[in-house]
């Protein structure tokens, strides 16, 4: 008799790279780009590109489409169309208008001077007013005394206690914009992503999306993130050294050294390549369990 056939479950990797259009590509969310990317096409999968423009007194016009050009110059080709968080208010609302429903929310209108003065958690104070603020205010998320874990494909095991660590957090702000920690739940889940490989200054936010999906039934993808770049000194990058924004028309050197602050070992003729050489040896030779925790910017390009 022969063996019975096994089904093929073929999971799709699907990615993103998820910008606030605040203005155009530095180093730091360069190398971001790159491993989401990367990552991505190792694994054969698909990468979008959402522009996170939630924010606009923070968006200076034509920021998304630099973002956009830069990207493009560096050969980093995105799948499908670019989702733009402005044109999904809709959604948020009806996801906002559930968890309020489920009497999940409350209105808060503690100032950052009243936060900061509990000891910069929030300490839940708002969820006990019997009568609406009377001046603006922001919704916030209460959260449950638990501890949420997972393991990061770059930086190991992280856990939090939420209520404890962050309190009970802001998902629609006082001026009425809808909150970064929600748009990108609900849109990560929209798009279907199962591979989040982002910046390292977001591992902290990561408890408070996790908690939200387990809250609307999402799916929780796999989470890595990439180092925050510093200088010889040990100091992250500023606006005076590399967070300048990068010259896309630098293309070759720029994937080098990205691919270098990666931890990854590309042949040094490759920077003589075009971008489309280079990158095809990042994902033919990419290696995440290379990337560190920490990257330095490495000497020789410093000064
Ligand atoms: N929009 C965020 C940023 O530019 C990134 C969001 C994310 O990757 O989850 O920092």
């Amino acid at each position: 008799m022969s063996a019975p056939s096994k089904t093929n479950i073929v999971k799709t990797y699907i990615g993103r790279f998820a910008p606030s259009p605040t203005g155009p590509l530095h180093l730091g969310s360069l190398i971001t780009a790159f491993a989401s990317y990367i990552d991505a096409k190792a694994n054969n999968g698909l990468w979008f590109i959402r522009i996170e423009d939630l924010d606009p007194p923070r968006e200076p016009p034509k920021a998304a489409d630099e973002i956009l050009n830069q990207l493009q110059l560096l050969g980093l080709e995105w799948d499908g169309e670019v989702l733009y968080q402005s044109t999904r208010s809709t959604f948020y609302q009806e996801v906002l208008d559930l968890l309020i429903e489920r009497g999940l929310c409350f209105a808060c209108d503690c100032t950052r001077t009243q936060v900061k003065a509990m000891g910069a958690v929030y300490d839940g104070s708002c969820r006990k007013r019997t009568l609406p603020p009377e001046n603006e205010f922001a919704i916030r998320l209460e959260t449950e005394s638990i501890e949420i874990g997972f393991e990061d494909v770059i930086q190991g095991h992280f856990q939090q206690s939420i209520r404890k660590e962050v309190g009970d957090f802001i998902i629609l702000r006082k001026d009425k914009l809808f909150a970064y920690q929600l748009a990108v739940v609900v849109d990560d889940a929209f798009q279907g992503i199962t591979n989040i490989i982002r910046g390292f200054d977001l591992l902290d936010s990561t408890p408070r999306q996790i908690y939200q999906q387990r809250l609307l039934g999402y799916a929780t993808p796999l989470y890595g993130h990439v180092p925050v770049i510093v200088d010889k000194r040990g100091l992250k990058l500023s606006k005076q050294n590399f967070a300048e924004p990068v010259n896309a028309h630098n293309s070759s050197e720029l994937i080098h050294l990205a691919l270098q602050l990666l931890g990854q070992c590309p042949p040094n003729n490759n920077q003589s390549k075009e971008p489309r050489f280079q990158l095809q040896w990042a994902i033919e030779n990419w290696d995440i369990q290379a990337v560190p925790k920490l990257a330095n910017i490495p000497q020789d390009t410093q000064e």
